[in-house]
C-alpha cells in the first residue's frame, strides 16, 4: 500500500499487529503525518460552550483539504480517522456534522464532514439543514453579524435538554459554528460543543 498523499510506499505492519490493532492502520506515511502540526486548542465562545481544534492550517493541511474537498478525492476522508476517534471517544454526546447546502453537495459530489465521520466509524445525527449557499470567507465582519441563521433543524427532531458536539473541518471566524449552536440552543439544547479538524488564523 502507498501513502495517499505522497505515493511513498508505506512500511508494512506485522500481521499480528494488523489483527490486533487494525484501527491504527495509517493511510499516510510517517513523513506526511509529521508534516501536519498539532494545535490542540480549546476555546470558548458566547454560544458554543467549547471549541476543540486538532491541527493548525499549515501548507500540508491546506493541500490536504484542497485535494479532499475541491478535487473530491473521497479516499482522503479517512486520513485523520484515528485523531477524530481519539478526540471524540471520551464523549457520549450526540455528534452533529455541519452540513453543506444540498446544491453544494451535488457540485462537490459528497459531504466531506460526514465522510470523515463515516470513515472513522463515528456515529452521528444528521440534524441540521443548511438554508443558503453563502460563503463565509467572502463576507465582512458586519455582513456576517447581520446574517439570518444559516441553519434550521430537521422537522420532527427533539433536541430539548440534550448535549451536542458539532463537527466541522475548519474553524476560522466561528460564524458557522455559532449559527449552528444558536439554532440548537433556541430549540432547547442544553449544551453545544464543537470539534474541528483545523484551526485557521482569523
Ligand atoms: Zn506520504
Amino acid at each position: 500500500m502507498n501513502c495517499l498523499l505522497c505515493e511513498q510506499k508505506l512500511a508494512s505492519s506485522p500481521s499480528w499487529q494488523l489483527l490486533l490493532a487494525i484501527e491504527n492502520t495509517s493511510l499516510i506515511c510517517e513523513d506526511c503525518s509529521k508534516s501536519f502540526e498539532r494545535v490542540d486548542i480549546k476555546e470558548e465562545d458566547d454560544v458554543v460552550d467549547q471549541v476543540t481544534s486538532i491541527y493548525t492550517y499549515n501548507e500540508p493541511m491546506r493541500e490536504y483539504l484542497h485535494q479532499f474537498k475541491f478535487l473530491q478525492d473521497v479516499a482522503l476522508a479517512g486520513v485523520f480517522a484515528n485523531e477524530l476517534r481519539t478526540e471524540l471517544a471520551r464523549k457520549d454526546d450526540i455528534i452533529v456534522p455541519i452540513p453543506m447546502h444540498p446544491q453544494k453537495k451535488i457540485e462537490r459530489t459528497f459531504a466531506h464532514v460526514e465522510e470523515m465521520l463515516t470513515a472513522a466509524r463515528i456515529p452521528f445525527e444528521d440534524l441540521l439543514i443548511k438554508k443558503n449557499t453563502e460563503v463565509m470567507g467572502e463576507k465582512t465582519r458586519e455582513e456576517r453579524l447581520a446574517m439570518r441563521n444559516l441553519f434550521s433543524i430537521k422537522p420532527g427532531s427533539d433536541v430539548k435538554n440534550k448535549t451536542y458536539i458539532l463537527i466541522d473541518d475548519i474553524y476560522t471566524t466561528g460564524t458557522t459554528l455559532r449559527h449552528a449552536a444558536t439554532v440548537l440552543k433556541e430549540a432547547g439544547a442544553e449544551r453545544v460543543e464543537a470539534v474541528t479538524l483545523i484551526r485557521a488564523e482569523r
